[in-house]
């Protein structure tokens, strides 16, 4: 099977070469440039690609993202429709991605902030501290990543609460809300808002003003899903006036962020580089081997993404 590589901004070549030859030798690499073999590529592993790239690919069947999100493979406007788009799954993933909630939900539970500014004026001083229980989290997406986000939250004591756009089993530890109504009665509980959803026309732009009034007074928020989720004025107005206490953020609109923006130096922003977590090339490889097998055999790749959905 042979196999595309498409990204404007990433050497794909590079990312994945070893491992697929380890992991999926039967697979032919080609690279993406103009004299490109293209009639027989069937498969293709992309990362923002260029506007036009799949013009080329007459025979494309399907094409792997390198990470959970496939919104920048969606937009593409010279996808085909019928051309299916798989995202990685990866337990790895969502272990890291746990971890790095965790730590800012214990931040903002614990005041890590004021101690590091306490530190910096060498101030002794202990702060009252508040127990998990009282700090309720609520999380937008309640996928492959958030359901692992929200039940090690739970153990760790925090009361959460999940979002997503159908409704949930009832599960025992962590409660479940969905649609616009639900939206609206998880934000009146929530202090700790975490964002895990992904991009698609309806959650754009979802991270408001009118977002942040509904929650709670002093609420914080965790934005790690992508960069156009958040109104960044909105977000500014928000702690400025109170009403949120601060925000870490690891997704922007326009990455990497520009050095003159107020985010930088902002004192109630924790800002990382759109480190949050990050798959493993061998889930990735793996990935592009179970396509190219469900490709050649006929049958819908795992984990092909509902297109008119949008993830
Ligand atoms: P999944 O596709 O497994 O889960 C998505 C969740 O979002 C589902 O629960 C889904 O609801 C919910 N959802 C989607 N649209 C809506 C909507 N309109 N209203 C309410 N809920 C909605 O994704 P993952 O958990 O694997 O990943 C989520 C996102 O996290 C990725 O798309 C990416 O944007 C981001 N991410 C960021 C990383 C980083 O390093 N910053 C790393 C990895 C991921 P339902 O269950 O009903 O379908």
């Amino acid at each position: 099977m042979r196999c595309v590589l498409v990204s404007k901004t990433l050497d794909l070549r590079s990312y994945i070469g070893a491992a697929l030859a380890r992991t999926a030798p039967r697979i032919e690499v080609v690279d993406h440039t103009a004299d490109a073999p293209a009639q027989d590529v069937r498969l293709a592993l992309a990362w923002h690609p260029p506007h036009d790239a799949f013009e080329h690919y007459p025979n494309l069947e399907a094409v792997c993202s390198i990470a959970a999100g496939v919104d920048n493979i969606i937009a593409c406007p010279s996808l085909r429709s019928g051309v299916e788009v798989v995202r990685v799954v990866d337990p790895g993933q969502a272990q890291l991605m746990s971890g790095f909630i965790a730590w800012h939900v214990i931040g903002h539970q614990r005041g890590f902030a004021a101690f590091r500014a306490q530190q910096r004026d060498r101030i002794w001083q202990r702060r009252d501290q508040r127990r998990a229980q009282d700090v309720s989290v609520g999380i937008l997406g309640n996928g492959e990543i958030g359901q692992r986000v929200a039940a090690d939250l739970v153990h760790l004591g925090f009361p959460v609460m999940s979002w997503s756009r159908t409704a949930k089993a009832i599960s025992s530890s962590s409660r479940s809300f969905h649609g616009p109504a639900g939206l609206a009665a998880m934000l009146a509980e929530t202090e700790v808002l975490v964002n895990l959803l992904p991009l698609t026309a309806e959650t754009r732009g979802i991270l408001n003003g009118e977002l942040f009034a509904q929650m709670r007074r002093g609420g914080y928020l965790i934005q790690v899903g992508r960069g156009e989720h958040l109104v960044e004025d909105d977000l500014l107005a928000a702690i400025e006036r109170g009403h949120l206490s601060g925000a870490a953020l690891d997704v922007f609109t326009a990455e990497p962020l520009a050095q003159a923006h107020p985010f930088w130096h902002h004192p109630q922003i924790a800002i990382t580089p759109h480190d949050a977590s990050d798959v493993s090339v061998h889930a990735v490889a793996t990935t592009l081997a179970a396509t190219a097998d469900a490709v050649s055999a006929g049958r819908r790749p795992p984990h092909a993404i509902d297109r008119a959905r949008g993830y």
